[in-house]
């Protein structure tokens, strides 16, 4: 078992147990969302470029459908495990339940490095994951998206082989597509809009507002870099960038376009050079003298061995599982505040809903529209979870406790009238 995947289920679970038992809800509850309802492991043949096949495994599990259809991304990750996918997929449950979609949850993953592959062998195997879970999926069923590894092309392919096998266009079946294919141009950067809406409004509750304030980012994938965009945009002071091999620091703010473009053209964001900056390691990243930290690459990577390292008085998870419950411990009993994934992350879900709500009805709306749209979720559920903190209590439980029992709350309440407990 990979400790990766074995350590973060065990925090999610660890959570769950105390939201139920600060929620005051029958043991039953845990019983049942503390394990998925349905693991699919799949296996895919793929015909590499150099004619050999090369056999890819990878799963689907469907963790809980109280609230509706199982909904959540696909990560490509050469390390991912079932262990991980599992924990994925049930704090997916916990988000649409906490966000108020009519979700429940699912995650799935395929272990493959995507950027060893090819197009065609990417292609192909985008194809033949979506060929095998054809019979499991379906926009009432469960609904994939991107995630770790995946993007609104690999969605393009895949929402066309399952077009191909009902034999009809169904759009509702994946999220997160190309405008051009029934998606969203909104999709592209909800989710690191839904991270410096969070960071907004917390930082106002803190300091009056996040105008200012320096921010170091640790991943620069679709979800850092979209936050590190938005915050730049509502003022705050972008200081550090990172990705998995390595970052760049300037106290006085990084200009992002620059960066960006050098990551695009080299592949990472270490070859930017400029004066005043200078380079750090993806680890050093986390523990700069800054007012907002924004982990948004892999789970774990703030653990008991370093949270007492970490500055950062805010803590805005853009990954998913980015703290153990050790470290959130020790953050906590410091006064830190942690904006935990189910909350902070939730922009790419919430507008992979209203992607699924256009592709019902074959109804589009404008960019602007969609986005108000999102940010009123965002803010709603924003409010919610402020008042359950406030009301169990900021010094007793931490933020993402508070969380997990208005999500529980949700769900709780659906499988009771359901009857199924
Ligand atoms: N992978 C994203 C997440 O972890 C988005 C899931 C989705 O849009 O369904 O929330």
């Amino acid at each position: 078992m990979s400790l990766r995947g074995a350590t973060f289920l065990d925090s999610v679970l660890q959570t769950l147990k105390r939201a139920i038992e600060l929620g005051g809800y029958p043991q039953e509850v845990y019983e049942i969302l503390s394990r998925p309802q349905r693991v699919i492991t799949v296996n895919i043949p793929v015909r590499m470029d150099d004619g050999k096949i090369q056999v890819f495994t990878g799963y689907r599990v469907q963790h809980n459908n109280a609230l509706g259809p199982y909904k959540g991304g696909i990560r490509f990750h050469p390390e991912v495990t079932l262990e991980e996918d599992i924990a994925l997929a049930t704090v997916m449950t916990f988000k649409n339940a906490l966000n108020g979609l009519p979700y429940g949850g699912g995650k799935g993953a395929v272990a493959v490095d995507p950027k060893k592959l090819s197009r065609r062998e990417l292609e192909e195997l985008s194809r033949g994951y979506a060929r095998a879970l054809a019979p499991f999926i379906g926009p009432e069923v469960d609904i994939p998206a991107p995630d770790v590894g995946t993007d609104p092309q690999i969605m393009a392919w895949m929402v066309d082989e399952y077009s191909k096998i009902a034999g009809r266009n169904v759009p509702g079946v994946f999220t997160a597509k190309p405008a051009i294919l029934w998606g969203n141009p909104v999709r592209e950067y909800s989710t690191g809009f839904g991270v410096a809406v969070w960071a907004r409004e917390a930082a106002k509750k803190l300091w009056g507002g996040i105008e200012g304030k320096t921010v170091a980012v640790q991943g620069f994938g679709n979800v850092g870099y979209w936050a590190a965009y938005w915050l730049i945009k509502m003022g705050a002071r972008v200081v550090a960038v990172a990705d998995s091999k390595g970052g760049v620091y300037n106290p006085n703010g990084l200009d992002l376009a620059a960066v960006k473009a050098v990551k695009d053209k080299t592949g990472s964001v270490i070859n930017y050079d400029a004066p005043g900056t200078r380079k750090i390691t993806n680890e050093e990243v986390l523990e700069l003298p800054v007012d907002v930290l924004v982990p948004a690459a892999l789970e774990n990577v703030i653990h008991k061995g370093n949270a007492n390292n970490i500055k950062a008085k805010l803590i805005v998870e853009g990954a998913n599982g980015p703290t153990t419950a050790d470290a959130e411990k020790i953050l906590h009993g410091r006064g830190v505040w942690i904006l935990p994934d189910l909350a902070a992350n939730a922009g790419g879900v919430v507008m992979s809903y209203l992607e699924w709500v256009e592709n019902l009805q074959w109804y589009f709306w404008d960019e602007d529209e969609t986005r108000n749209k999102l940010e009123r979720i965002l803010l709603d559920t924003f409010n919610r979870v402020m008042n359950r903190w406030n009301k169990l209590g900021t010094d007793k439980v931490t933020i993402r406790e508070a969380a997990y029992v208005e999500a529980v709350d949700r769900i709780y309440n659906a499988m009771k009238v359901r009857g199924w407990i």
